[in-house]
């Protein structure tokens, strides 16, 4: 069996869940795990994966699930997610929730909760234009940024509705600074009973 914290991180893109998912791994001392990170490694050592993938990113197009579902299995079967994990980024469609789900209740204990971190899709736009200017991510121009809020909406935002259901959703305001929103989170998340 085992133990620790066990927590989903969901939100459009550019809501900040990267810089949120880190500081929230290490008050919590889980792994942080993203899906946008692997492949992107991928991408940058050019492997067999990161060739499949790389055109799919740079349209801002979801990866199939059947790939995506079995990097997330094989990366939670890894030691350190044996004692909670943080992922971020994932599940994104509800194949990907029915996989996480499965791995879950063969080998885990169940999820403590899910952080929706809203943000206005005109305000998460100009941040991520501006992150662009600043890291050039490929997917970061401002079609492609336009054509990733339409999938997270069209694919994504109706899973917040299962986790609430579940009664696991914890919804924060994304707006303002990165400390303020961490707070925000980790006070929403003692107040829903999960303390780091
Ligand atoms: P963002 O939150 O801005 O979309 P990410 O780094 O989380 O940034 O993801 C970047 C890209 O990686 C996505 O546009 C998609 O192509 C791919 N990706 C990441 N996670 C998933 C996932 N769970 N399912 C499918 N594709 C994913």
């Amino acid at each position: 069996m085992t133990s620790g914290t066990r927590l989903l991180l969901i939100g459009p893109p550019g809501a900040g869940k990267g810089t949120q998912a880190s500081r929230l791994a290490s008050a919590f001392a889980v792994p942080a795990i993203s899906t946008g990170d692997i492949f992107r490694d991928n991408v940058a050592n050019q492997t067999e994966l990161g060739l499949k993938v790389k055109s799919i990113m740079d349209a801002g197009e979801y990866v199939p699930d059947d790939i995506t579902n079995a990097i997330v299995a094989d990366r939670l079967r890894e030691p350190d997610a044996k004692n909670g994990f943080l992922l971020d980024g994932y599940p994104r469609t509800p194949d990907q929730v029915a996989e996480l789900d499965r791995v879950l209740a063969a080998e885990y204990e169940p999820l403590n909760a899910v952080v929706l971190i809203d943000a206005d899709p005109e305000e998460v736009v100009a941040r991520l234009l501006k992150r662009a200017a600043e890291q050039g991510r490929a997917d970061d121009t401002e079609g492609v940024i336009r054509h990733r809020m339409s999938v997270y909406s069209a694919q994504t935002a109706p899973l917040i509705d299962l986790f609430e259901e579940r009664g696991l959703l914890v919804r924060v305001d994304g707006l303002g600074s990165v400390d303020e929103v961490t707070e925000r989170i980790l006070n929403a998340l003692a107040a829903a009973g999960v303390v780091a």
